[in-house]
């Protein structure tokens, strides 16, 4: 380490020079005393060797403003390396789980074993013990661990029985390629042709992930203050923020809105209030294309990328035909044109079908609303006259400015069941916390103290996480 911070040093007065691969010494570099430890591991970043974590200050600052803080850096470097976010977010999460690890021994002195040797006879004598789990409990605030996801879970399990069965389900994508807002943030300009214009987008999307999660971000808190809680007189709602693979944002939404019809609660014999909530649902569920040619439909046609409805800004949204822009934006973000495998393709009892189940059946008489008689589901079928274009809301469609996906929550089961899902990707892991403390105190002297198991459990949950380079990217980034 002393050759690397000696190479730091000496690295304004003499580019040039060269070092060799440092030895691997046996115990690992403790983070929380080594001064300089990040420009020693990201020369690049910290070039001139200052700008020290642990140097001190006048007034307290935590780790992750400052990760923050250096995210916003003006020439974006410490954002766009590929690295550095992965290492700075794990590093938030262990101190976070340290922290509450102690904050755990301090509250429960009286009652919990101090030394490993008592952690173990502790944990083989009493098999039922609850310590385990009430340490994880401790955790709920380690975002995107398995105590933390049972907790959102938990908080959308209690809405459903407080407020009853939302309304709708929605899901709004982001159109990180084109909204002009987004790339007004990045470093430099737009070129003039199209498909230069198209890899510019492409390549900020790619190399700047954590404006693209904190635009997401700001846009969505805005999206919901203006328009969700002033414009649809909404109850109350659950969202959670999810990152694909290549890390676009996505977020699952789902609404209570204030005087709708609760599915669950219709009375299927009185035709009256089946046809009130089908005027209802009529008014706020949408799936006619307004585009009339018919061969337009399903047709996967080109499209120029300069013409794309995404790419106006706000300025150039005022001068337009409102039914106009609406043609635009439906035909070219809300239409599913192709079925392709590894994206909606499943196999289902031997064939391959889209999750999604598109093509939907056309409906030129009107939306229905009705209760199959045999299954005893219910079921909505909108007006419909081109079988891709996706459910949606023609006012919320046009403000959001991207895919979206609206549906309406047909009973208290679809809730259930998407709980059940989320709870299904969060638990990977088939040991129980009892058994993850027993094998962690194992591995550790038996003189020692048991907060380092207790510590080394929370950790253990930090690191089971799964997250794209986006989500570490939105370190505060709301869940
Ligand atoms: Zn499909």
């Amino acid at each position: 380490m002393e050759l690397i911070r000696a190479w730091v040093n000496n690295l304004n007065a003499n580019p040039t020079t060269l070092i060799d691969w440092p030895k691997i010494g046996a115990s690992p570099i403790n983070e929380y005393v080594t001064l300089g430890l990040l420009d020693m591991a990201f020369i690049a970043l910290f070039p001139d060797g200052r700008c020290h974590w642990l140097e001190p200050r006048m007034r307290q600052v935590h780790l992750h403003e400052f990760v923050k803080h250096l995210l916003r850096y003006r020439d974006h470097r410490f954002g766009k390396h590929p690295r550095f976010r992965y290492f700075m977010m794990n590093m938030i999460m262990r101190h976070r789980a340290q922290n509450s690890s102690a904050a755990f021994a301090k509250r429960n002195l009286q009652d919990m074993p101090i030394t490993i040797n008592e952690l173990r006879q502790h944990m083989e004598n009493i098999p039922q013990s609850n310590l385990a789990d009430r340490l994880i409990r401790f955790g709920t605030t380690l975002r995107g661990t398995r105590s933390y996801w049972a907790k959102c879970r938990a908080k959308l399990t209690d809405m459903l029985h407080q407020i009853d069965t939302p309304t709708i389900f929605f899901t709004l994508s982001a159109a990180d390629m084109y909204w002009p807002d987004l790339h007004a943030l990045m470093l430099g300009t737009s070129p003039n042709t199209s498909r230069e214009a198209q890899n510019w987008r492409k390549k900020n999307v790619i190399d700047y992930p954590h404006i693209v999660a904190h635009y997401m971000h700001l846009r969505h808190t805005i999206f919901r203050k203006e328009i969700l809680e002033k414009g649809m007189n909404i109850k109350d709602y659950w969202c959670r923020y999810e990152w694909q693979h290549r890390g676009s944002p996505h977020v699952h939404r789902f609404l209570w809105i204030n005087g709708a019809p609760n599915m669950d609660n219709i009375d299927w014999s009185n035709e009256e209030e089946q046809k009130s909530a089908e005027r209802y649902f009529h008014s706020i569920i949408h799936a006619w294309n307004p585009r009339e040619d018919p061969h337009q439909r399903n047709i996967h046609a080109f499209q120029n990328y300069l013409q794309h409805p995404c790419l106006k800004n706000t300025t150039e949204l005022a001068d337009m035909d409102i039914d106009h822009d609406y043609e635009d934006i439906l035909n070219y973000v809300e239409r599913h044109t192709v079925c392709k495998e590894g994206v909606c393709l499943r196999k289902k009892q031997g064939r391959m079908v889209c999750r999604y189940n598109a093509p939907w059946p056309l409906n030129l008489r009107g939306s229905k609303l009705y209760e199959d008689i045999e299954t005893g589901e219910k079921k909505i079928e909108p007006t419909r006259n081109d079988d891709r274009v996706n459910s949606h809301n023609r006012h919320i469609l046009q403000l959001w400015r991207a895919n979206i996906d609206w549906q309406l929550v047909l009973s208290k089961y679809v809730v259930i069941k998407y709980i059940a899902k989320y709870a299904a990707k969060a638990e990977k892991s088939s040991e129980t916390y009892h058994q993850m403390l027993m094998h962690l105190s194992e591995m550790e002297n038996p003189d020692d103290l048991a907060a380092r198991a207790y510590r080394r459990l929370l950790t253990e949950t930090v690191i089971e996480r799964d997250m794209s380079h986006a989500f570490r990217a939105s370190i505060d980034g709301e869940q």
